[in-house]
């Protein structure tokens, strides 16, 4: 059998890679990266995707690194609590959730693959340049990433791009597309060494984009020798200044600090967390039109590079895990390529593309949308007088649904209080 080859060593290339291995498909890694090192900052990883990795066999591996997040929190900008409620197996569901840092992710999913698949099927180096097909296979093109020589064309039985926001395969196929679609917000992200807050294992989201909204959660299982937790932390307003997305970028501190510096609570003095970042980096929040089609014969997409999505519902991640699952499963067992990656597209298509509408338009942090706009931005004195916990409830609800993690959909072992 000839091998699938796999564009991208991140995070929806490497769970390819696994679940096409658990399938007893042949595959190989290219990434264009002369090494495949951890970077990133955090990102969280919801419970229908954990349960995925956990049927890889990763989730003790995971749970050792990452926090098992036991919260989501919600403020506004005067630090007043609008909203509490619990999140993954604390929430009732059969899996967690963990925040974690990208690169730990990366790793631990590194480390399978080399043991299951072989180190020598993840090549570091390889720039995919283009992807050809006949009626036998497929043909990949690469430059080496050091010296931009052409590196030998690769043969397989099909290839799937899984190279991200910017990726080559997606050109290929869409080459009128053009560059993703800025929102109107602009971030700045940095991770700092920081006292435990709240619970020590809370995802926080405050205030709102017209003013000011962080998002802010610890993202390593161990503490150093002062006790401190690494914090990953997002800043995010409008703005009409942004640059091309690059994961990274680096930030500058003025160009943001003053829309946090009063933001001292008194379960964080955020702007001192911000002023303690090892790193500052900087992308604008982007995305693309969901597409109709992602397989062409033996060519289709993953992930960001299917279907890239802003990031403000903790999916980018986990979609491109679900993604993995399907492709391969509707590979397994089949003979004829092109229609198993049609079926795995029309399994796939509509439902990341109502994320990506979904993440425009009514995320989980919609709920600080809706008190922003009630208290017209003001403190207020009893947040039972601006919105009800039903409406509170029915947001988020809302968005697990049309995600594919909430209970109805995944399943859970008991009912939450
Ligand atoms: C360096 C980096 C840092 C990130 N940091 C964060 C973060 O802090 N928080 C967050 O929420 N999300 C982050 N992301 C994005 C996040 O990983 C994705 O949104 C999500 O996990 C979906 O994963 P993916 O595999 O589709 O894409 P990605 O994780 O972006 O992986 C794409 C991979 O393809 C490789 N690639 C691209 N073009 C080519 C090519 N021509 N040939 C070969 N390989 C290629 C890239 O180097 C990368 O390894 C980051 C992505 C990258 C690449």
């Amino acid at each position: 059998m000839k091998d699938v080859i796999i564009i991208g060593a991140g995070i929806g290339g490497l769970t390819l890679a696994l679940t096409l291995h658990r399938a007893g498909i042949p595959c190989r890694v290219y990434e264009q990266a002369p090494e495949i090192k951890g970077l990133g900052l955090g990102i969280n990883i919801l419970p229908h995707a954990t349960k995925e990795l956990a049927a890889l066999g990763l989730e003790h591996a995971l749970a050792d690194i990452a926090v098992t997040t036991r919260e989501a929190v919600f403020f506004n900008r005067y630090g007043q609590l609008v909203h509490r409620e619990p999140l993954g197996r604390h929430a009732g569901y059969d899996n967690p959730q963990f925040s974690i840092h990208r690169g730990d992710l990366q790793a631990v999913l590194l480390e399978a693959c080399r043991k299951r698949i072989g180190a020598d099927r993840i090549l570091a180096g390889w720039r995919c340049a283009r992807a050809d097909q006949d009626g036998d296979g497929v043909t990949v093109h690469f430059n080496a990433t050091a010296t931009g020589a052409a590196l030998a064309p690769q043969r397989g039985a099909a290839v799937i791009g899984c190279d991200g926001i910017h990726s080559v395969i997606r050109k290929q196929l869409y080459p009128g597309e053009g560059d993703p679609i800025y929102s109107g917000v602009n971030m700045w992200r940095g991770a700092t060494w920081w006292r435990p807050f709240l619970t020590g294992e809370s995802f926080v989201r405050a205030g709102w984009l017209e003013s000011g909204k962080m998002i802010i959660y610890p993202i390593r299982n161990q503490r150093d020798a002062q006790g401190r937790q690494l914090v990953s932390w997002v800043g995010e307003f409008y703005t009409p200044k942004y640059k091309r997305r690059d994961w990274n970028r680096a930030g500058e501190l003025k160009d943001f600090i003053h829309v946090f510096e009063d933001w001292k609570f008194d379960w964080l003095d955020v702007p001192a967390m911000i002023r303690s970042a090892e790193t500052i980096l900087e992308y604008p929040m982007v995305d693309q039109e969901p597409l109709a089609r992602w397989s062409f014969g033996r060519i289709t997409l993953l992930g960001d590079a299917a279907h890239p999505m802003v990031p403000r519902g903790s999916n980018g991640a986990g979609q491109a895990i679900l993604d993995a699952r399907t492709v391969a499963e509707c590979l397994a067992g089949k003979t004829d390529t092109a229609v198993a990656l049609t079926q795995y597209e029309a399994i796939r298509v509509e439902a990341t593309a109502n994320i990506v509408r979904m993440n425009r338009q009514n995320p989980p942090d919609a709920i600080l949308r809706e008190v922003y706009l009630r208290t017209g931005d003001k403190p207020f004195t009893n947040i039972d007088d601006v919105i009800s916990r039903e409406e509170l409830a029915a947001l988020t609800h809302g968005y697990a649904r049309v995600a594919g993690y909430d209970k109805e959909t995944l399943g859970s072992s008991r009912k939450t209080g």
